[in-house]
This record gives structure tokens, sequence and C-alpha cells, in this order.
């Protein structure tokens, strides 16, 4: 789960990490009053949305009074910002971040993220803030330092001396960046992040050590030990049919494509959409609806399904083990009797229970075309929706 940057701001400044000062606003009098209230000589207007890059696509602006808070509060509320990381539809600026202006000396980069090659949680950091990494480390990877974390022990003071002086932090403020290192870290195990990145962390002219953006990731698997954060859900920033499929629990991805995907298991999903992609189509999503599901949790993945303008035909790929056949015809049957069916369906079922399901099928006057197997089936729905 992804939160906004002043969110994850708040986050931070309860372990300790330094952040400016800085409101939420919906609207652009609450934009200037929060200025107000600041009282700063410089405040900086920034877009919320759940992606990076906002600078650049004109979504982080510095007012230097009042009037200028309200121009680009105006200007960026309700803009539908397209950034590196939005995709190209971009996506729509409904609350702003007021936050006081730093005097800014270098900006640098920090991030905490679980390393799974290593199983370990590991900090990287680098002096080449506020530009993207991905870059950096593809281009100047010898610019990137890292330290892997033992888990028992967390992030010694000693790592953290290490990570400040790799990355040229001024010995003055080495003190304050190994605190901010430690509260970082702290934050990311507490509560559980599967990212923390602060791009960029800057040094000030007053001598403060502290975090400009901030973007905190959170592992769904642990949200239930975290009501407050799953408070900050913003349902505006996530799509729909996600939002839909994650009521029944059902682990589902929109994707570009237009071939509609139901599929048992993560392995079968992922392999569907390649076969898929091999005979020249593109799925439309990944669905997987789980070991145990029930007839009523196949209906509505085949619902969500249905429910994408984009779905131009579905291939369902079942491989039945703890899932049987039976449920998922029951399933596919039930959702088009609620919602129709008129693009085509190809259906490739195998193991338990699959004469069962095939007799459901075929009982149920559905224009089903059968696959016999998944190159089959990925060939037949990719020449049916080409059509
Ligand atoms: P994004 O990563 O989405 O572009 P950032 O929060 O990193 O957004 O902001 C982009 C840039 O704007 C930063 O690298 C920094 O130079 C500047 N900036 C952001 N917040 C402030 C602030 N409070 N004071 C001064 N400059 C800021
Ligand atoms: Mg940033």
């Amino acid at each position: 789960m992804n939160i906004h940057e002043y969110q994850g701001k708040q986050i931070l400044r309860e372990f300790g990490v330094k952040v400016p000062n800085g409101y939420v606003a919906y609207t652009v009098d609450e934009a200037v009053e929060a200025a107000k209230k600041l009282g700063s000589s410089v405040t900086v207007v920034k877009a919320q949305i759940h992606a990076g890059g906002r600078g650049k696509a004109g979504g982080v602006k510095v007012a230097k009074n009042l009037d200028e808070v309200r121009t680009y509060a105006d200007e960026i509320l309700g803009k539908t910002l397209v950034t590196h990381q939005t995709g190209p539809e971009g996506k729509e600026v409904k609350r702003l971040l007021i936050e006081e202006g730093c005097d800014i000396q270098k900006e640098y980069y920090i991030g905490v993220v679980l390393d799974r090659a290593t199983s370990r949680v590991v900090m990287m950091a680098s002096e080449e803030g506020g530009t993207e990494i991905e870059e950096v480390a593809a281009k100047t990877p010898e610019k990137i330092f890292k330290e892997v974390i033992d888990p028992v022990i967390g992030l010694s003071p000693y790592q953290a001396r290490r990570l400040a002086f790799n990355i040229n932090i001024p010995n003055e403020l080495v003190g304050k960046a190994v605190s901010f290192m430690m509260g970082l870290y702290q934050a990311f195990v507490e509560k559980d992040c599967s990212i923390a990145e602060i791009n960029p962390l800057v040094t000030t002219g007053d001598g403060e050590v502290l975090a400009l953006d901030a973007k905190l990731n959170f592992d769904d698997n642990a949200l239930y030990r975290h009501p407050d954060i799953v408070e900050l859900r913003d349902l505006d920033e996530e799509d729909e049919k996600e939002i839909e499929a994650s009521k029944y629990d059902l682990s589902y991805i929109a994707l570009d494509g237009n071939i509609g995907c139901m599929v048992n298991g993560a392995g079968l999903a992922m392999a569907t959409m390649d076969i898929i992609k091999y005979y020249g189509g593109e799925p439309a999503n990944f669905l997987d609806v789980g070991g145990g599901a029930t007839a009523e949790k196949v209906t509505e993945a085949f619902k969500i399904i249905l429910s994408d303008p984009n779905v131009k035909g579905i291939f369902v790929n079942i491989f039945g083990g703890i899932m049987k056949c039976d449920v998922i015809a029951e399933g596919v049957v039930e959702a088009t009797k609620q919602v129709g069916l008129e693009i085509p369906l190809v259906v490739r079922l195998e193991g338990t229970n699959v004469e069962l399901g095939k007799k459901i099928l075929q009982d149920s006057g559905l224009n089903i075309t059968a696959a016999d197997s998944m190159a089959d089936g990925a060939q037949k729905i990719v020449s049916l929706v080409s059509k």
C-alpha cells in the first residue's frame, strides 16, 4: 500500500526524522491559510499524488508570497499531472502539501528496501540526490553505497556513519545524518514498510538534515496490524477494479491490453500472460482467484474483468487442484447471467472435477470456445480478439 508524501512525513516525524513544517490542503483557500500559519518567507506548493517526478512535471512550485501560493495552488489543484511514474494518462491532483521552503545546500538520496537476494533490509545512499536513482544506478553505480542490516542488531550507528562519510555529508552534520538514518530505519521496521525512500534528503544553510520528499510503501500482508496506516489509504489513487478486487481478496492488477485473464495460482497467471504475449496478444489484467475460491468469488472476479471496457475477449485458464473446475464454471455462468457476455470467451479447464465443470459450461448455453491446452487457448483468444 502506498500513501501520500505529507502522510509519510507525519510518520517520519513520529520517529524523530526531521522534515519541514507543512500542512495538507484540499482547496485553494486552505492552501493560503496553511501558508499563513507557516509564516515562512518561502513556501512550497506540492501536488500530492502517488507518484514521483512531480517536480519536473510542474507539480512542485516555490512561492515567495501569499499571492503566489494562491496562484500556484489554483494552477495545480485539479490538474492532471503526467510524470514518468504516472503512465501517459496521468493523475489528477486533489490534495496539496503546503510546506516551508528550505535553503538547500545539497541534495542526497537515502532509500531503505528489502533485498530479496540477501533476505535483509538494505539502506542505500548516494550523493546524487534529487534525480532518478535508477539513472544513477545505471550510469554511475559506484555512487550508490549500501549497508546490509542484520535483523537482530538493526542498523548500527557505525553503518550509518559509514554511509554518511561515503556520500560526503559535511563532517559537522554527520551526527545529524546518523540520527536521521536511525530514525528512518526504525520507521521502516516498526511500520512494516516495503520501501522508505527519501529523495532528496537535504542539508540546509542553517545546518539541518531534512527529508524534503518521502515515499513510504507498506507490506500489504502486515496491514492487519497497522490500522493507523490503513486509515491513510486514498482510494482516489487506486484503480477502481483493483479496489473491487481487494474487497473479495482477489489478486488483481489492471494492465493495458485487451485480453482479460481468469486464472488460479500466481505462477499460472504469469505463465498465461506470457503465452498470450507469445502469440501476439496483450493481457488486460493479472488475476489470481486463489486456491480456495468460492463460486461467489469467481463470479465477482469475472464481473471485474467484464467491467473493463478495454477487454475484447476473455481467457479462462484453470488448473484445478485445490480449486475445483466446477466451482470456476459456476462462477463464470453466474457472472454472465448477471451482467451478460458479448465478447469471445475461451476456456481451458484441467484437473479436479474437470468433466463436471465442462458440463456446467456446456449446459449454460453460453458461446464458449473450448481449448485443449494453454497454447491452444492462447492462440484461440488472440485470434478471436484480433478479428
Ligand atoms: P518529486 O520527487 O515528485 O519531483 P520532490 O518532493 O522530490 O518531488 O520535489 C522536487 C524538488 O523540489 C526537490 O528535489 C527539491 O529541489 C524541491 N523541493 C521540494 N520540497 C521543497 C521544500 N520544502 N523547499 C525547497 N525546495 C523543495
Ligand atoms: Mg523526490
